[in-house]
């Protein structure tokens, strides 16, 4: 077979048999073939896309790249969750503690930030001292122990994906239907878990902007993770706004914990309890996924989320103290509040924007040997439908120098439409896909 031949053949609209994607894939892992073809491979599936067949055939390959999670030894029926990416998306650190403080073992895998989408990874490492870097059997342990752990991908685990994700970071080539669905499904039919949940996002800060694309999208993960066996359903939900007020990685972490505490934003609520409501759903906890709410909510009102939060930080060696006293996170050197210069309603937020402010800020990779600054970010208190008025407080920002500073509040509200008439807000659950 020939690299380049496959390449052309995808340009043109082809069809990949199994062993040619194999080809593609194990020569990409083993290093024969270069980062430059394999990009170009990648690019070509933006532009041609695949069949469910092909999708099906990557997502399998790439999942047997590695090791396989057995997740034999951990007692009951195990869900995993996972989103598609999105701007303030820091969901899985308020559901982890929630779901696992209803009983149901949390054994996550997650990524780092991915073109102007943050990764539950890159904020948790803000916490001064955890460790993300666990070995199977540590974070297997960790989970027997007390029922949640968040780790990063090991090296042995799925590397074709490990791989492919930080290319197509830096290459244009993240928002593929295809290509999300296989990176997504391979490292969950390779986490082991019986059951999946899936945030697919939808808008302006989504990597799949249309309600018609993202419900293909869903409907594709459902159908891999249902075809290997796994109970997986998936949620659409909005991405026309960040979820929640922060965006960058301390930043995220302290508003994690302020919902934990019970005092975080309300849509960022609403989602966690959503999808982990279903995860509780599926692992049979609860009768339906509203009853999988109503615990959540309980487990929140109880301080049971927050407490299991804490067990997981001390058990991956962070510094809980951060978790009680949230000014001993990373802080950013110069820190400054954005006013409205003028006044109506919000009518549209251009969310991605918002995400590429925070990168430019230092909160996420330009290119795959970055260092991302854990401190830096901004804070955008309006959502779409609610009034401002000039001199309100929009936002704040937390950047390293003040030139940094200044330029992201002039962007942040550039970012903003603000009309006279009233509109109304954005419904947050837009839909549910099950098999
Ligand atoms: N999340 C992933 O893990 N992979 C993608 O391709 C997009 C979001």
């Amino acid at each position: 077979m020939n690299t380049v031949e496959l390449i052309l053949k995808k340009r043109r609209g082809g069809c990949l048999t199994r062993e040619e994607l194999h080809y593609l894939i194990d020569g990409y892992c083993n290093e024969t073939i270069p980062d430059y073809q394999m990009s170009a491979w990648c690019m070509a599936v933006c532009f041609q896309g695949m069949t469910p067949e092909e999708s099906r055939d990557l997502t399998e390959i790439m999942a047997a790249s590695g090791e396989q999670a057995d997740l034999s030894l951990i007692p009951g029926p195990k869900v995993d969750k996972h989103s598609t990416g999105g701007v303030g998306d820091k969901t899985s650190l308020v559901i982890g503690p929630l779901v696992a403080a209803a009983g149901v073992p949390v054994c996550k895998m997650s990524g780092r930030g991915l073109g102007h989408t943050g990764g539950t990874i890159d904020k948790m490492e803000s916490i001064p001292g955890l460790r993300t870097d666990l070995s199977p059997e540590r974070l297997m342990d960790q989970v027997r122990r007390i029922g949640l752990g968040i780790a990063g991908q090991t090296l042995g685990m799925v590397p074709a994906d490990k791989r492919l994700y930080a290319l197509r970071d830096v290459t244009g080539t993240v928002d593929s239907a295809p290509l999300i669905a296989a990176s997504i499904m391979s490292k969950k039919l390779a986490g082991g878990a019986d059951a999946i949940v899936l945030d697919v996002k939808v808008g302006d800060g989504a990597f799949l902007k249309t309600i018609d694309e993202a419900r293909r999208l869903a409907q594709l993960m459902v159908e891999i993770g249902h075809g290997a066996g796994r109970k997986t359903l998936a949620l659409l939900t909005t991405m026309d706004q960040p979820l929640g007020w922060a965006v960058g990685n301390a930043l995220e972490i302290r508003e994690a914990i302020d919902t934990l505490r019970g005092k975080g934003p309300t849509d960022l609520l609403q989602v966690s309890l959503a999808l982990g409501g279903r995860m509780v759903y599926l692992a049979g906890i609860a009768q339906t996924p509203e009853a999988g709410e109503a615990l959540l909510r309980e487990k929140l009102e109880q301080g049971e989320g927050l407490r299991r939060l804490e067990m997981m930080i001390e058990a991956q060696g962070g510094d809980v103290q951060a978790l009680h006293d949230t000014a001993l996170l990373p802080q950013a050197a110069v820190r400054r509040e954005v006013r409205s210069s003028v006044s109506g309603y919000v009518r549209a937020i251009r969310t991605e924007d918002v995400g590429r402010i925070a990168m430019r800020l230092g909160a996420g990779r330009m290119v795959k040997e970055d260092r991302i600054d854990p401190a830096v970010g901004l804070l955008l208190y309006k959502k779409i439908g609610d009034s401002v008025a000039v001199g309100d407080i929009i936002g704040e920002i937390h950047g390293e120098n003040s030139a940094a500073v200044e330029q992201a509040a002039a962007d942040l509200q550039a970012s903003l439409t603000i009309q006279s008439e009233a509109c109304a807000p954005l419904p947050i659950v837009i839909d549910e896909i099950s098999h």
